[in-house]
């Protein structure tokens, strides 16, 4: 089948090109097919760290509020069960101790520039869509912030895979700014810890190139073969009920 009436009416964006690469079929069925997607509750909770730090960071809530607002937002906000319930209480801890001991900074930043912003831009003529978590000022420049609800990287590889976000918003920050970052960061608050990456425009244009060739290898794919990984396809995909590969299967398509 010819998806190019699809393709050529959608905004590309880093999750969008990941989740081909994690599953082509997962991408077929969010984004060709328009399948209902569920949430998990690891997504959840990442999203309840994120929401709570971007008020922070716009300044719409106070430091000494953070703990308070986890507490009393965590059971709206995780509504999904982790599959296992000594992880239900592992992650609602680590966020209740990462709140209630946050200083107010991360590192070493002087000035906050941009707090969750949405963008749309072209990149060689392809419509492109990003939201940049954060964007700071420190002593060497500025640096782009993304903070993540992951643990530790699995490996070297999967570190330089989440650096491809990164490296993508850098195009944006040099439009808005006319500098390029100094540094990228993750804040990886599960762990509470900041991991800082140098910026390279070697590697900036690396990923461009990974992008670009995905969405041209998105528009040459006829068949969206499943790729199926146990743990993912049960309980993190995002089309699991729609999927026979995850035990969430339902069978609506
Ligand atoms: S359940 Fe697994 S195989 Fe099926 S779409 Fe999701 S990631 Fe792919």
């Amino acid at each position: 089948m010819d998806n190019s009436f699809f393709l050529d009416a959608m905004s590309w964006s880093y999750s969008r090109i990941s989740s081909f690469d994690q599953c082509p079929r997962m991408f077929d069925l969010i984004y060709l097919k328009c399948a209902d997607c569920v949430d998990n509750a690891f997504a959840q909770w990442g999203s309840l760290g994120h929401s709570i730090l971007e008020r922070y960071f716009s300044q719409k809530a106070d430091l000494w509020d953070l703990s308070q607002l986890y507490k009393r937002e965590y059971t709206t906000a995780v509504t999904e069960r982790f599959p296992y319930s000594r992880l239900e209480d592992s992650y609602y801890d680590r966020g209740l101790e990462y709140f209630e001991s946050f200083s107010g900074k991360l590192a070493d930043e002087k000035e906050i520039l941009m707090v969750e912003d949405r963008y749309t831009a072209a990149l060689s003529g392809v419509p492109v869509v990003g939201i940049v978590d954060l964007v700071v000022r420190n002593s060497s420049g500025l640096v782009i912030c993304d903070h993540k609800s992951r643990g530790k990287w699995k490996s070297k590889d999967e570190r330089r895979k989440y650096l491809r976000q990164l490296n993508l918003y850098s195009i944006y920050i040099h439009e808005k700014y006319g500098e390029w970052p100094k540094e990228l960061w993750f804040n990886k608050f599960r762990e509470g810890c900041i991991d800082r990456e140098p910026f390279s425009e070697i590697e900036m244009q690396a990923d461009i190139d990974w992008f670009m060739q995905s969405i041209d290898k998105i528009y040459k794919t006829k068949d969206f073969v499943a790729r199926p990984d146990r743990f993912f396809c049960d309980h993190l995909c995002s089309v699991r009920e729609d999927c026979e590969h995850s035990e969430s299967f339902i069978g609506r398509h």
